[in-house]
């Protein structure tokens, strides 16, 4: 692959568009797409931006019987979509990302506005940016035959074949990144797809849709947008063969219990609450920066960022102070001010769970070292970024996923306890350990309970990497080969 995406959390990764060069025809650009997904015979919702409150569009709101007559255009259109072969499916897939290359601007004010993300930082171009990335090591990657036996009398080989209909049912907090993530190997094995966006953000997801269909044939990708009744629908759907998901663990119980009825194969991403672990030689100011992006990427609203932080005891207090003075200085606002690249929480309800688990912690013990309130003067779901110290295991904060910007800092003196307090809760999405000695920090590592952990580092992704849970987190694999083997039935050829 000749074009690795950098790391999701690299916060050096900012696109920096120059808006003086892009803006005037971008906005233009992002009203015609906006006007695109508009429903053509009235009805549907109005969506609104998530920094200033300001309707930005209007939102189909379909039926079931809509979602029923997609998931039978995509099952129709699916034999001749896998007869095109490999090498047509690719070439159309790398097409799709040209197109994303060129409306990027557009795509990542619609998800700006309506995610909150910042276009800068680690947000909507980045995002953006990671659509053609991803889809471009998808149409690169090759699942080759593999042969099980060969021993002069008997050859077995396992070859892979597309699955069928694939469902996507996807959240709000990366809608069109992880809509990509779900998409892109899906029809790489010769699937079609039909997507059903988060209801609070339908947007940016349909205009993702709506600039790859561009290039692909008709029903090969289909988007439906509307409430909760149509997820529940599409991951039931005697005609899905597969539910890619990324949502909430009681949302994923839910699918499980739908694929009794469906036998529909599933990949289930359920967040995760990810720990982190400073041993006592890692020095507080060279990591200040990577676990505050490790913490804050998305102003928290990231599965795999990291979510209670465990410091060793002789470092505390150095890496407390350094953490809360970054807080400070990040600056956080509208997503479409060059400025800013830290924003709102997408939603009311997720602006009050992390008001919730903040007061809740300061109620017991939690020490504020900075934010720890809302910010109301920057708009209605703004919360400072908050950092609270001399937290232990039990409170709310440290057990329940805050998903938003609020770090509780947990000091530990044995690692070994440690160790046991990141490995006792039931996520398994992430983790991470710090150290100036990578082999003591991957001994650690290896006994923690997550799908990946990263040395020095928290949450970047890589479209060859393979990235999935453990535990509460869910299963199945996303990225890479073992990304397209998800999306693919094993045959036995034998003779
Ligand atoms: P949900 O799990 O409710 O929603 C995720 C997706 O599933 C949405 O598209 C939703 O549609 C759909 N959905 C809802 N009910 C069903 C169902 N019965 N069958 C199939 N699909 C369904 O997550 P929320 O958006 O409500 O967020 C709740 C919590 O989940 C957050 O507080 C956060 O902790 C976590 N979360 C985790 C994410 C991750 O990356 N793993 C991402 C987002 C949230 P609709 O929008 O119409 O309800």
């Amino acid at each position: 692959m000749s074009d690795p995406t950098p790391a999701l959390t690299d916060p050096a990764v900012d696109g920096d568009a120059p808006a003086d060069a892009t803006g005037a025809s971008s906005a233009q650009e992002e009203d015609a797409l906006l006007d695109r997904v508009r429903p053509v015979a009235g009805g549907g919702r109005d969506i609104k931006d998530a920094a200033t409150r300001q309707v930005i569009g209007r939102a189909p709101e379909q039926s079931v019987a809509e979602l029923d007559d997609a998931v039978a255009r995509a099952k129709a259109a699916q034999p001749a979509w896998e007869a095109l072969g490999h090498e047509e499916r690719s070439r159309l897939l790398l097409a799709a990302a040209d197109r994303i290359d060129a409306s990027a601007e557009a795509l990542a004010r619609i998800v700006s506005r309506e995610q909150g993300k910042p276009l800068n930082g680690p947000g909507a171009r980045f995002e953006a940016g990671g659509c053609a990335a991803w889809l471009r090591t998808a149409a690169a990657t090759v699942l080759e035959p593999e042969v099980v036996v060969d021993d002069g009398e008997v050859h077995a080989e396992l070859i892979y074949k597309a699955v069928g209909v694939v469902g996507a049912i996807g959240p709000w907090n990366w809608p069109m990144l992880i809509a990509v993530w779900q998409i892109a190997p899906a029809l790489r094995m010769g699937n079609t797809v039909v997507v059903k966006p988060s209801e609070y953000t339908p947007l940016s997801v349909l205009a993702l849709l709506s600039v790859i269909n561009e290039v692909l044939p008709a029903d090969v990708l289909i988007g439906v947008a509307g409430g909760r009744e149509l997820g529940a629908r599409l991951a039931s759907h005697p005609d899905i063969d597969k539910v890619m998901f990324t949502g909430s663990t009681a949302t994923g119980r839910k699918i499980i219990e739908s694929s009794a009825g469906n036998l529909a194969r599933l990949t289930l991403e359920l967040g995760g609450n990810d720990a982190g672990i400073v041993l006592p030689d890692a020095d507080p100011q060279a990591i200040a920066e990577g676990l505050f992006w490790g913490a804050f990427i998305n102003t928290g609203q990231t599965c795999a960022a990291l979510k209670r932080l465990y410091v060793h005891d002789s470092i505390y207090e150095d890496v407390v102070s350094a953490l809360g003075q970054l807080a400070e200085q990040v600056p956080m606002g509208v997503g479409l001010d060059e400025e800013n690249v830290l924003g709102p929480l997408q939603n009311e309800q997720q602006f009050d769970i992390v008001s919730r688990l903040v007061e809740d912690a300061k109620r017991n013990g939690g020490r504020v070292v900075a934010g720890g309130s809302p910010a109301a003067e920057l708009g209605e779901l703004f919360y400072r970024t908050t950092i609270v110290a001399d937290v232990a295991d039990g409170v709310a904060l440290v057990d329940e996923e805050q998903f938003g910007p609020a770090l509780p800092v947990i000091r530990y003196s044995d690692v070994e306890d440690a160790i046991a307090r990141a490995n006792g809760l039931e996520a398994g999405l992430g983790a991470s350990v710090w150290s100036s000695d990578r082999d003591a920090a991957r001994k650690v590592a290896q006994r923690l309970q997550a799908g990946t952990v990263w040395i020095n580092s928290h949450g970047g992704v890589h479209p060859m990497i393979p990235f999935g849970g453990v535990k509460g987190s869910g299963y199945g694999l996303e990225f890479g080969v073992e990304g397209l083997k998800a999306v693919a039935v094993p045959q036995v050829i034998n003779g």
